[in-house]
């Protein structure tokens, strides 16, 4: 069927907004970064194109960039924050990390607590629901507590993931030294950490937000390789266990793209 004018006009629209959202992101949150300017200059161009009745090429991000690692050298003592919820009734951290403070905390953990389990690998997971739009300004630590409370009353679990990355860092969930839950067959032996978005979908996957979550997802399965002992052939996906039938962590990641960009980044933390 050919669209209607009015049909037209609100793809346009949306395309519009989308795009002006997308540019006002990477001048908001990441001026700063040389190439992050080039993405938005090539989002404004779009946006003219758009206004003279252009059609669009289709922007297509870098699969995998790399964090920004200009910047983690930790200033001063690190303390460690205090576990939202202590004990053995589903104990959880909740608490947000930096890149920088988050090399400190899995230096900490590994030297104070004591281990009950031995985790010997790495589960990569999106949330795939919420997605990007349900957490505009990405995870606070009211939503960790109010994902414990899901786990618990609906799932009737006793422990969740260990780490949740958004486009702001790295939120420790489940305590690092204490098994979780994350997909059935990893369970006891692997760390399991969910990325911010829908990677089913290609507006989740190719938004800067979304690729900031996954950035801070590989950043973090690094600094578990590095510091807490786990060995860098260790990385799966969730989609790996043979008992799921979810493509989690999403349909467009790429596995080896993303594993070699961990890799990269294991060397440089
Ligand atoms: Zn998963």
């Amino acid at each position: 069927m050919v669209p209607t004018e009015s049909e037209k006009e609100s793809v346009l629209s949306e395309e519009l907004r989308e795009l002006a959202e997308k540019n006002q992101w990477y001048i908001e949150n990441r001026w700063g970064v040389e190439e992050q300017q080039a993405d938005a200059k090539r989002v404004a161009d779009q946006l003219l194109a758009l206004a003279n009745g252009e059609t669009l090429q289709p922007i297509t991000p870098e699969d995998n960039p790399l964090p920004d690692l200009s910047d983690l050298d930790f200033q001063g003592t690190f303390t460690p924050p205090k576990w939202q919820i202590e004990g053995n009734d589903f104990p959880i951290v909740g608490r947000k990390f930096s890149k920088a403070e988050f090399i400190e905390y899995v230096k900490w953990v590994k030297k104070n607590e004591s281990y009950h389990w031995a985790p010997t690998g790495i589960t990569m997971h999106h949330t795939g629901f919420p997605n990007l739009s349900i957490r505009p300004n990405g995870f606070n630590e009211q939503h960790m507590l109010n994902m414990r409370h899901g786990y618990k009353n609906d799932n009737g679990w006793s422990c969740g993931p260990h780490i949740y990355t958004d486009d702001h860092g790295i939120w420790v969930f489940n305590p690092l030294s204490r098994r979780g839950i994350h997909a059935v067959s990893y369970n006891s032996t692997r760390y399991g950490i969910e990325m911010l978005g829908n990677f089913d979908t290609e507006a989740d996957y190719n938004h800067p937000r979304g690729v900031s979550a996954r950035a801070h997802g590989m950043f973090a399965a690094a600094v578990l390789m590095k510091h807490a002992g786990i060995s860098t052939t260790k990385l799966n996906f969730h989609r790996h266990d043979s008992e799921t039938r979810k493509k989690c962590p999403g349909s467009h990641v790429n596995f080896s793209d993303f594993e070699q960009a961990v890799l990269k980044i294991v060397e440089q933390v």
